[in-house]
């Protein structure tokens, strides 16, 4: 199990309820996104509307749940929430938004996964709030129509790029969600600390936060391991010697690498003589998915400047031959 990797568990998704931010004045950095939302959420609810449907792309853990749970929030209504690979047929679809009160957020997770017939239904359902659907088969079919009330759709996806576009192109609000800098995960570590009753000190929340990989959900996890060791081996106080000592037990890294990306960073520079080499001949030789390698791994080491995307492959910096003590080959 990675203990680095962005995805949730599912117990871990209650713990993290208590440290959740459900309002936009606490969702920490990403100030372009808060700036924007908080005067389209301003606006609609001035006008007595519902929000536009709205898409938030970028790595797991970086806050695309937190941020529609925080629209339904301000904009005073309830969140109804799925994912693209569990809406199987449309009227999986067609019973949810028939639920809907009017104003309400509709969350799809995954959204670049919906089949292409539950993605038809979407269509209409956005632009014009009517619900078009077949109802029977063969001779019997007949198609219908149901008024929707008006609704907010908020749509999650790693890479905007995976959506077609006639689905892109029918939200009004796209938000593109960046990797956090030390001093914000710092703070959102100080924060859910406080929230869990750990006392911890700055310099102790800066050891979390600067090896979390730019991503909350990770900060959260890696805070409540470090807890556990602050309260058997210490005297439950967090400082940075004991977070540092918690962090290498784990073998977090100083660069807040974990293991993958360590193999990502070592297969191109062993076996690919640093690059380039294409995706492909990466998964197959650090037996990772592809997807894995261009959602998870490769963002951050890319934003780390250890990795850079070239036409003809990804090839990895100097600085990764200094991470690992190596000396870069001569290309000539
Ligand atoms: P995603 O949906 O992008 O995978 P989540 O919204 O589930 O990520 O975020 C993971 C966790 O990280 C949240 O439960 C929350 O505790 C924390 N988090 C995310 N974004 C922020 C933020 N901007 N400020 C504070 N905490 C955040």
């Amino acid at each position: 199990d990675r203990l680095i990797s962005a995805e949730t568990v599912e117990r871990e998704d209650l713990l993290d309820r208590t440290v959740r931010p459900k309002q936009l004045a606490d969702y920490v950095g990403q100030a372009k996104v808060r700036e924007q939302m908080e005067i389209f959420i301003a606006a609609a609810l001035g006008r007595k509307e519902a929000l536009d449907h709205t898409l938030v792309f970028g790595p797991p853990g970086l806050g695309k749940t937190t941020l529609a749970n925080i629209v339904a929030n301000e904009m005073g209504v309830a969140l109804k929430s799925t994912s693209g690979p569990v809406l199987d047929k449309a009227g999986d679809l067609a019973a949810l938004m028939t639920n809907l009160e009017p104003g309400d957020v509709l969350f799809i997770d995954e959204i670049h996964r919906l089949s292409p017939a539950v993605e038809e239904i979407l269509y209409p359902a956005m632009e014009d709030f009517q619900l078009d659907i077949m109802i029977g088969e063969g001779p019997a079919a007949r198609s219908i129509k149901l008024d929707l009330p008006p609704f907010t759709l908020v749509g999650a996806t790693t890479r905007a790029g995976l959506l077609t576009s006639p689905l892109r192109d029918r939200f009004g609000i796209v938000q593109r969600l960046e990797f956090y800098d030390v001093k914000d995960l710092t703070h959102i570590v100080n924060r859910s600390a406080k929230l869990m009753g750990i006392t911890m000190d700055e310099s102790g929340a800066f050891e979390v936060a600067r090896r979390s990989r730019g991503t909350p959900r990770i900060a959260n996890r890696l805070l409540r391991r470090v807890r556990d060791f602050a309260e058997v081996k210490s005297d439950g106080r967090v400082t940075a010697s004991v977070a540092d000592a918690a962090l290498n037990m784990l073998a977090v890294d100083e660069q807040g690498f974990d293991q993958m990306d360590r193999r990502l960073l070592l297969a191109m520079i062993e076996k690919f003589a640093g690059g380039p080499v294409g995706v492909e001949s990466l998964a197959a030789a650090i037996s990772e998915e592809r997807d894995t390698i261009v959602d998870v791994l490769e963002p951050y080491l890319i934003q780390q400047g250890y990795l850079m995307r070239t036409p003809r492959g990804r090839v990895v910096t100097q600085l990764a031959y200094e991470v690992f003590g190596l000396q870069e080959p001569r290309r000539d």
